[in-house]
């Protein structure tokens, strides 16, 4: 046990994370940042941001250096590779233990511990992530400006995206394993109005193929059991999404998802314990969003220690 107690203390040093801690200690409280992998989170598996506006098109993993270097030069501690796996959030003093064994303190936390896009584990998933294949239409959509490609998925994100998503590809296949859709009747009814989409039901994909880059995927037909080859361009799969909160349970509110419950001030059930970034109750999880979410969480945490 370090014999510290932090004024923040923040799960999570991506873009939430990271903005947070540049506002704390900015504000001059002490702020300590603790992160599992490198700092940067999902940015620094991003090629290319192009939508964060006042930066002209670079790589996530420059913007997550230069938030790093912003929080660092105003006093704010980052430990990473620490794996968070215990909190104890009662009382006014609130505790976090690693997986080596080590103990934080500090007077408010800032929950900011990502997530990720749910993916297939089929063949070739990992070789063409970021080369055809992608989990985010807003980030990725314009690359696929009059190509064909694919939607993998039968829920709201997965029809909403692919009516976004004809904005720019010249055709749109959904692909869904069910023979019926899960997503709400007034998005079914604009995906089957919109003339660039077809429907592939019943189906399953079982390998990404290419030469560098996607150019074929292979589905099975569950009711023939008959396999197809369908030449394509790009993949975006929605099939689901999954915050890193297994350890929160029972310790914070969380909804059906598993996604963190805050107000509008990022406050979550618990006094004192705040949230920020992909990991709270959210339909659009960007960059830009995870930075606003951190900046409120960190003056809501203020504000907190100033009452
Ligand atoms: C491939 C890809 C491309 C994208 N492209 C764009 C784009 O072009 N533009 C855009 O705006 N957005 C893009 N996004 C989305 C954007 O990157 C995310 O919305 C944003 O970075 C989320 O930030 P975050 O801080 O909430 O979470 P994360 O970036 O997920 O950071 C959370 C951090 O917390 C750490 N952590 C998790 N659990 C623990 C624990 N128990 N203990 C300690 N640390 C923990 C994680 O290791 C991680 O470092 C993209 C995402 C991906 C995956």
């Amino acid at each position: 046990m370090i014999d510290d107690v932090f004024d923040v203390m923040i799960v999570g040093g991506g873009a939430a994370g990271l903005t947070a801690g540049i506002y704390s200690s900015r504000a001059k409280l002490s702020t300590l940042i603790l992160n599992e992998g490198a700092v940067g989170g999902q940015m620094v598996l991003t090629n290319e941001i192009a939508n964060y506006p006042g930066v002209e098109i670079t790589s996530g993993y420059k913007v997550a250096n230069i938030m790093k270097k912003q929080a660092k030069d105003f006093g704010c501690k980052i430990k990473s590779n620490v794996k968070i796996i215990k909190y104890i959030f009662e009382g006014n003093i609130k505790e976090v233990e690693l997986k080596d064994g080590r103990k934080f303190r500090a007077k408010t936390v800032i929950l900011a511990p990502g997530g990720k896009p749910m993916t297939l584990n089929i063949p070739g998933e990992n070789v063409f992530q970021g080369k055809g294949i992608s989990y985010c239409a807003t980030c990725d959509g314009d690359i696929f400006s009059g190509k064909e490609i694919i939607v993998v998925g039968g829920g709201n994100s997965a029809l909403e995206e692919a009516v976004a998503l004809t904005n720019y590809a010249s055709k749109v296949t959904v692909i869904h394993q069910f023979d019926h859709f899960q997503a709400f009747e007034h998005a079914v009814e604009e995906a089957k109005n919109n003339p660039k989409i077809d429907f592939i039901m019943q189906s399953e994909l079982r390998q990404f193929i290419g030469n560098g880059k996607l150019q074929m995927v292979t589905i099975e037909h569950l009711s023939t059991g008959n396999i197809e080859e369908i030449n394509i361009d790009g993949a975006f799969i929605f099939i689901g999404y999954k915050p890193n909160t297994e350890s929160l349970k029972d310790i914070i509110n969380l909804n059906e998802r598993n996604e963190i419950i805050t107000d509008s001030e990022m406050k979550t059930n618990v006094p004192g314990i705040f949230a920020a970034g992909d990991c709270i109750v959210k339909r659009y999880r960007q960059v830009t969003t995870a930075v606003a979410d951190g900046t409120i969480a960190a003056l809501s945490a203020a504000d907190y220690l100033r009452n």
